[in-house]
């Protein structure tokens, strides 16, 4: 039974994952920033991933209760909306407080987490065709640039985890009705989380380094 620690689990994508990974007879920890929002079912690990001491005692905290883990969903992510509209006059402090959460929160939990990851194990950091750089936007530009960097990051990650038989994947969701995709979006959670439990459970174990939507690569 496969043991997996998803960010971001108290609501939308995040809290739809933690669902289907326990259908499937997962063992899920799920990281939240308050204990009550953690979904029913799940090991609560309270977390927020700007906070590098907290990350680091929370995987301590894992060390210690289970000594191992076989995957890493780093769902956890934030969109500024009304302050991430324009490019050209973007604040400097919308893009700071994007990239901390979006791609720096990611690499904390990496760093923490990897040396729990057994082989085998699996890294997904959910991304977003707005970060590709195939198909730039002007929508949200702090979001898409924190998205981006995120597919480097999971590249690299990729590089550095193939020697202890890790993978290393992105996946966008699609657009999904949450709090942060709206009302007008056209996939439910169900459809945009199933990539994300393909990824954790089904793909080939020497899949890594990939940016993938529904299971299928997309152009980075
Ligand atoms: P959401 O409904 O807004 O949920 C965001 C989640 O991230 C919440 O659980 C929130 O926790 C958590 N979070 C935010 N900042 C955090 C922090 N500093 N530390 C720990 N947790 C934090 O968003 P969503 O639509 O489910 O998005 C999930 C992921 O999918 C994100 O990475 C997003 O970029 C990506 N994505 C979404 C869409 C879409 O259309 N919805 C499309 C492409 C990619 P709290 O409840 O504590 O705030």
């Amino acid at each position: 039974m496969p043991l997996i620690l998803v960010t971001g689990a108290s609501r939308g994508l995040g809290r739809e994952l933690c669902r289907q990974l326990l259908a499937r007879g997962c063992s899920v920890i799920a990281g939240v920033r308050e204990v009550s929002q953690a979904p029913p079912g799940t090991e609560p690990l309270v977390l927020d991933v700007t906070d590098g001491d907290r990350v680091a005692a929370a995987a301590e905290a894992i060390r210690q209760a289970h000594g191992f883990l076989d995957g890493l969903v780093n769902n956890a992510g934030i969109l500024l909306a009304g302050a991430d509209e324009d490019l050209l006059h973007l604040p400097e402090d919308v893009l700071l407080e994007t990239l901390d959460t979006n791609l720096l929160g990611p690499l904390r939990m990496a760093q923490a987490f990897a040396p729990l990851l057994r082989k085998g194990g699996r890294i997904v950091n959910v991304s977003s065709g707005g970060g590709s750089l195939s198909s730039p936007s002007s929508w949200s530009p702090a979001y898409c640039l924190s998205k981006t960097a995120l597919n480097g990051l999971t590249a690299q990650l990729a590089v550095a985890l193939r020697p202890k038989g890790i993978s290393v994947n992105a996946a966008c969701p699609g657009w999904v009705r949450t709090d942060m995709g709206g009302p007008g979006a056209p996939r439910d959670v169900t459809e945009g989380a199933a990539g994300i439990t393909w990824l954790c459970l089904d793909a080939p174990a020497n899949l890594t380094g990939r940016f993938l939507r529904d299971g299928k690569e997309i152009p980075w």
